[in-house]
């Protein structure tokens, strides 16, 4: 196989934003502009960078946000104080706090605090059950903006067997959910593999589509997938790199090796990245709109 198709997040997601335009302008004439509040704990580089970028698309489509930068040594109680306040100014319809937080803090607490309609990470139990029993209310970014991709690229996933690799609460669990779901674009058979499975690429040979979440660089290569495979790689690792900052980003998957035998795929930068942020958007102006 040679013609890769490059599933491009970038493209995707300007297409979204231009879909959003004319629900925010709808919002904005009734005096309501959408409004994100983000919490970001302690002085963790790569959070900052995302948070960064976060507040600079909002800023850029002329929407609210504010963030309440705080030390890493504040206390649970302390945050969870914030939080509570936050959940109370109507000028926030979406709340996300940045993680990972500090280890004297648990994230469970903290998430659990946060108004379910104010989720716009879709990561609180509430949301999370909604989206199991497939009756979503916040679905997660990245998994949402996976789908999103997806939908774009007319690639169904009906029939189809999908292995996804990873699963946290934010990427691998909900996307396995999503993919298996009984809804137009998904139905696929989903298996999820995480690091006590083994022999993974026995998993991943057999896939029609592979969407890796682990944060290991390269891990995917050529001799674990299957001829025309699709490939999802949402991986973002930084590695040292001869240039201004220092570092550059890639992804878990092994590009150079997968190119020739995939069919699609999503590159690292300009894949999955930039749909994460047009989806924590989209969550917001859904906020906004439910009010
Ligand atoms: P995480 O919470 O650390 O979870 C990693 C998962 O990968 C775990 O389920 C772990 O298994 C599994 N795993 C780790 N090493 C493995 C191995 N060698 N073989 C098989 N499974 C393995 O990470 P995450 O938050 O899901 O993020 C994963 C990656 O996606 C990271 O690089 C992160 O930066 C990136 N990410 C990107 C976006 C985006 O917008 N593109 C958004 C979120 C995250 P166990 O459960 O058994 O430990």
């Amino acid at each position: 196989m040679s013609d890769l198709l490059v599933l491009s997040g970038k493209k995707v997601s300007s297409v979204v934003y231009q879909g959003l335009s004319d629900r925010i302008q709808t919002l904005k004439e009734k005096n309501i502009i959408p409004g994100l509040a983000v919490i970001l704990v302690g002085e963790n580089p790569a959070s900052k960078v995302y948070v960064l970028s976060k507040t600079r698309t909002f800023k850029k489509l002329d929407l609210f946000t504010k963030t309440y930068r705080l030390s890493s040594d504040i206390s649970q109680d302390e945050l969870l104080h914030l939080i509570t306040e936050l959940n109370n100014n109507p000028s926030y319809h979406g709340i996300l706090v940045q993680l990972p937080l500090p280890k004297h803090i648990e994230s469970d607490k903290v998430i659990n605090v946060i108004d379910p309609k104010k989720d716009v990470d879709g990561f609180h139990p509430e949301n999370a059950g909604l989206l199991a029993i497939g009756r979503p209310r916040f679905i997660p970014c990245t998994p949402k903006g996976i789908m999103k991709i997806l939908g774009h690229y007319e690639i169904g996933l009906n029939g189809k067997h999908v292995v996804v690799v990873g699963r946290s609460n934010i990427v691998g669990r909900p996307i396995s959910i999503l993919t298996s779901m009984k809804m137009d674009g998904a139905n696929a058979t989903t298996t999820l593999c995480h690091s006590r499975t083994p022999d993974i690429e026995n998993h991943t040979r057999s896939a029609d589509v592979v969407i890796v979440a682990l944060g290991v660089t390269g891990f995917l290569d050529h001799s674990m997938i299957k001829e025309g495979a699709i490939v999802i790689d949402v991986g973002i690792n930084r590695i040292d790199a001869d240039n201004d900052k220092g570092y550059e980003l890639v992804g878990d998957v092994d590009w150079s090796s997968i190119e020739k035998k995939a069919s699609a795929a999503t590159p690292v930068p300009g894949g999955v990245g930039p749909m994460t942020i047009a989806m924590l958007v989209e969550n917001t102006v859904e906020a906004a709109e439910k009010l």
